[in-house]
């Protein structure tokens, strides 16, 4: 049999570090992965890696996605898989960006990291970067990849990645996809969920690029307390296009003539408000209650069960393509990537 060949990407976090021998923490040399983990010579893979500056991922940009997006697509073709190693922090932001940025994608890109770095005896990071490695170069009995989407691979679970959060600074299973059942189940076996794992392309269908993505979109989450002023502050910040709107429940908000006034007036300004749940899990449905109702007349739109990554990064990655406004819309509150289940 072929062996598979995967291209590690490392682009900085926990997972990259290991301690010299002063003790202190130093960035770990992952083109000598096959010397420090021999078992990943059994996995019957190439292994290249591609080292991009390593950064914490809370210094994470767009202009990195894009960055990183290159790099796949200039590779596409030498490999059978990716494995993007990040840090945990916003590895669901960077995840969900490149879950639509990368279009027509029929090949597994998988993120992993760790909460423990690599250099450190009871790391997470050994097991999540193999197994990671593993997902990325299984195929079916045809020879076509198990997981052709972008995938995110954390303590014996793989989650489709625009729909996953980090939800424990402190727990080695920090990642949780509360709207959507695993990719696959790790134990002795790795189980994959086929009924679950999103097809997106047709295979003949070229890898495409679309990296223009609009950064002129906030997030706000509604708390009892939000003034009118704050409110309206953040909704004429100048250059705003597009809202991503916590709300509470299953959509609702409050039903004050100043907070439905100024909504109003920010849509009719061109602005997006795409509506989530500040639930970690559960859907928006503005038609259910009076407060949410509202919104949905005011031309709110749903974003049904997203995640605040998904929904962020969606509307940047919408918004950069120009799109009128019903297009715009119309895209944001239907799948296109599995990242919700309307
Ligand atoms: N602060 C780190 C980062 O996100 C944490 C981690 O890697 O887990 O880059």
């Amino acid at each position: 049999m072929n062996k598979a060949s995967i291209l590690i990407i490392y682009t900085g976090g926990t997972i990259g570090m290991r301690r010299n021998e002063n003790g202190t923490l130093v960035p770990f040399d992952f083109n000598t992965i096959e010397q420090e983990f021999p078992a990943v010579r059994n996995l019957n893979v190439d292994i290249s890696v591609h080292k991009m500056e390593a950064i914490d991922s809370s210094n994470v940009t767009p202009a990195r996605w894009s960055e990183l997006a290159h790099i796949i697509a200039d590779n596409y073709g030498k490999y059978n898989g990716f494995v993007v190693l990040h840090g945990t922090d916003t590895m669901s932001y960077t995840a969900s960006a490149l879950s639509f940025m990368l279009e027509n994608l029929s090949k597994p890109v998988i993120f992993t990291g760790s909460q423990i770095p690599m250099g450190i005896l009871r790391t997470d990071g050994r097991e999540n970067l193999i197994t990671a490695i593993e997902i990325a170069a299984a195929t079916d009995e045809k020879g076509r990849a198990i997981v052709p989407e972008v995938a995110l691979y954390f303590q014996n679970r793989l989650f489709r990645a625009n729909r996953t959060s980090k939800l424990s600074a402190e727990a080695l299973n920090a990642f949780e996809s509360r709207n959507l059942a695993p990719l696959a189940e790790v134990g002795v076996n790795i189980k994959y969920n086929n009924a679950v794992i999103y097809k997106s392309a047709p295979y003949f269908e070229p890898l495409h690029i679309s990296d223009r993505l609009d950064d002129r979109v906030i997030i706000i989450k509604l708390f009892p307390g939000l003034s009118q002023e704050s409110f309206k502050a953040m909704l004429s910040i100048e250059g705003v296009r597009g809202v991503v709107l916590e709300t509470y429940g299953t959509g609702n908000a409050p039903t004050a003539e100043w907070f439905i006034d100024a909504l109003r007036e920010a849509i009719s300004n061109g602005i997006a408000v795409v509506n989530i749940t500040q639930c970690q899990g559960g859907a928006v449905a503005m038609h259910l209650y009076e407060t949410g109702r509202q919104l949905q007349d005011i031309g709110v739109i749903s974003g049904y069960d997203m995640t605040t990554e998904a929904a962020a990064t969606k509307l940047m990655w919408l918004l950069g393509k120009g799109l009128s406004n019903e297009a715009l819309a119309d895209a944001m509150c239907h799948t296109l990537r599995g990242e919700l289940s309307n």
